[in-house]
This record gives C-alpha cells, structure tokens and sequence, in this order.
C-alpha cells in the first residue's frame, strides 16, 4: 500500500510540475500526515524538492513541491534488428549520454547479450553517474517479446530465440530491468515525452524494415492476451497479394514497409521508368533513404513511390482508426522520415473515409522523438513503475529506495 501511494503521489507531482502537500492530499484522497510522511521519504532520496512559495487563499502560503529531475537516472536500449541504440537520461528523458553499436553478422545470443552490456556499461562509465542514482534499466527488443518474465522470445532479425534478458542484466548490473517490444516501447516514450503527451489513446506505428504498432490504451500499454496485439504489419490489406515474411499472402508489410518501398522502386525500374534511380548502378543500393532524397530532387518516380506507399499505409490506419478509435496516430520509424510524401496521402485518406465526421478528424502526426524515440520509450518503461498513477496494472513495483 505504502508503495502505490508514492506511487500516486509520485504521479500528481510530476503532472502537476508543482503542487502543495495539500493540493495531493485532496487530489489523491489521501489524510495530510500520510502525504507529509511519503513526501518526507522522497524529500530525503533526493526525488523531489521544495520550490516557490504557492498563492496563499489566506493563512499560510503553502510550499510547492516539484520533481528533481537530476536526482536519479535511466538506461534505456532499443535493440533493433541491425543496431543498440542505447540512452542514459534524466527523470525528464533529458538524454545526458548516448551510444550506438552496429551488429557483425551472424550474431549468436551470446555475442548479443554481451554487446548489450557493453552499451550498458559505456553509458554508465561516459556518464559518469553514480550507479547508486541510477534506477533501472528499460529494453525495447525487436520481435515478441515476453514482458512479464523478460524474455526476448523470437527476434526475427537477429534469428534468436528465447533470450533471458531481465535475468541476465539484473544479475550483471543489480538494477530492475523492464523489457518490452520495441513498438509498444515507442508507443509509451511517445506517450510520455513526444507528440502523444496528453493523450490516452494512441496508436503509434514504427514504419521501419518491417511495421508494428504500440497501442496506449487508457494511458496503459494494451498488449492482448498472446502479446500479439499491435502486429499490424501483418494484417492482410491484399488477399491476393504477395508472399509476406509471416507465411501469409498480402500482409500491410508487403506494400507500406520500408522494405516494400525498396521493392517497388525496383520493380518500376525493371520495367524502364524513367528515373534518377536508374542512375543506380547497384540496385541493391537502393534504399528508402536514397528514394526520399530523388524526391526532393524532384524526381516524379521517386516522389509517386513514396505517395503510393503512403496510401497503402493509410489503408491499413484507415482500418485501426474505425476499429480503434485513437484521439492521435502517431508514426515513426525510418520510412516516417519522407515527412509529407508519406503522411499527406494517409491524411486525406482518413479524412475523406473514416466512418464519422470526428473520426475522420483523427491527426496524423510524425514522432517527436526521432532516431531515440524507442529508446527513450525503453526509458520510460522505467519511468513508468516509479510514476504511473496505476502500478498495479503494470504488474510489477520493482524501485525500491
Ligand atoms: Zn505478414
């Protein structure tokens, strides 16, 4: 009990930014002498601070409580099929440090679970923060992922199976580890920290080699009852369509993904367009990245690969804003980077066919948090446990102090 009233208390004052020892007693219906002794606790770790002096309604003028955001801090790792992207940040996700590492092929489990205590370890030692302010570890994995024990069951880009995660990085570093998939990961950081701050029902989409979502319901991470929930990279958009990675014909990830922009660019060249691509004496060179630029070169190909890419996507978010009803879709993820080439085609879409005049409000947005946004997501799994209002949804209160 006494850990989710801090919990609670925790919560209303980060949401608030300042508030009174009165202000959370009421708000949080809890007496005044149990608000004094939690934040007296918190007063002493260092996590939260006196501040300015409030308006006085009469009598006393009440003192401000506010979060001290350089108290303690986070790692957070987003372990992609091709690279770690690893942050240590503050309360506030302010990153202080960062480190990215690129995978040698043929990794075996080994190799990857001792690069990813290296990334660990070099945040920690270029931080130079001691490892008694640091509260935890969060992981956004590729693949399925089991959050509950912290298992990485199936990472299909590394061709891994069945990684300890939590187990082995609590041993190594003696911090709780939180893991979860990469997307739902996304999903909360955006949540918290990017362009979904606000909301409590968001879709975000990771548009990168492949497509997976994170679904914040409620303002809790929705993940389904196999921990499939989410997977709409592999919602059959075309029956008829071409062979998916899944085994399953016409999966959204054949015609919207990254690799599916790569694929397409090449078909229209195979079948003599006329095009700067062409220029590329390797086609195998041929990225998202490369069509994104020939665009803005003006390049009609380049530009109509990325518009039709954008409409298929928005057939598929077309689908999940009927049967979700998100208040934001936010999208990320390596193809979100051909900015209005992608989203304006998935704008108009929904805004001419969502099925009420509200729905077809839904906005479309980019991530705010970029190249980092899963890992600062990873961090705010962390996050998550020490503030969240609700921990009991989570499972799991593992920061003690
Ligand atoms: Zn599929």
């Amino acid at each position: 009990m006494k850990s989710m009233n801090r919990s609670v208390i925790l919560h209303l004052i980060r949401k608030h930014k300042q508030i009174s020892r009165a202000e959370i007693a009421k708000k949080a219906h809890l007496t005044p002498p149990t608000v004094t002794n939690i934040v007296n606790e918190l007063l002493e770790v260092g996590l939260v601070k006196e501040s300015k002096v409030g308006e006085s309604k009469g009598g006393r003028k009440p003192i401000l409580l506010s979060m001290n955001s350089k108290s303690f801090y986070v790692v957070g790792l987003d372990i992609g099929g091709q690279k770690i992207r690893g942050v240590l940040t503050d309360l506030n996700a302010e990153v202080e440090e960062s480190v990215s590492i690129n995978f040698q092929k043929g990794l075996s489990k080994e190799d990857l679970l001792s690069n990813i205590k290296n990334v660990i370890t070099s945040l920690i030692a270029n931080s130079k923060v001691e490892k008694t302010k640091l509260l935890g570890i969060g992981i956004g994995m590729h693949g399925m992922v089991d959050h509950h024990q912290g298992v990485a069951l199936f990472a299909p880009n590394l061709q891994l199976t069945n990684i300890p995660l939590k187990k082995e990085l609590e041993e190594e570093f003696d911090l709780p580890v939180y893991v979860e998939n990469d997307a739902r990961a996304f999903a909360l950081g955006e949540a918290w920290f990017g362009n979904g701050y606000g909301f409590e029902n968001l879709v975000c989409i990771n548009v990168g080699i492949g497509i997976g979502a994170g679904i914040v319901m409620n303002g809790q991470l929705y993940h389904g009852k196999n921990n499939i929930a989410g997977e709409i990279g592999h919602t059959i958009v075309d029956i008829n369509g071409t062979k998916c990675t899944c085994g399953n014909y016409g999966c959204l990830e054949t015609v919207a993904s990254g690799r599916a922009l790569v694929e397409k660019a090449k078909e229209e060249l195979s079948n003599g367009k006329s095009s700067l691509l062409q220029d590329v004496v390797n086609k195998d060179e041929i990225t998202g990245e490369l069509i994104f630029q020939y665009a803005q070169k003006g390049d009609i190909v380049a530009k109509d690969i990325l518009v039709q890419t954008g409409k298929s996507l928005g057939v598929g978010i077309l689908n999940l804003v009927n049967f979700i009803n998100p208040e934001r879709v936010i999208i990320g993820g390596g193809v979100s980077k051909a900015g209005s080439y992608i989203l304006d085609p998935i704008q108009s879409l929904i805004a001419s066919k969502a099925l009420t005049e509200d729905a077809r409000k839904t906005e479309i947005v980019p991530s705010k948090l970029g190249n980092y946004a899963t890992s600062i997501g990873a961090v705010t799994l962390v996050l998550f446990d020490l503030f969240s209002a609700d921990p009991v949804g989570k499972g799991q209160l593992t920061i003690e102090f």
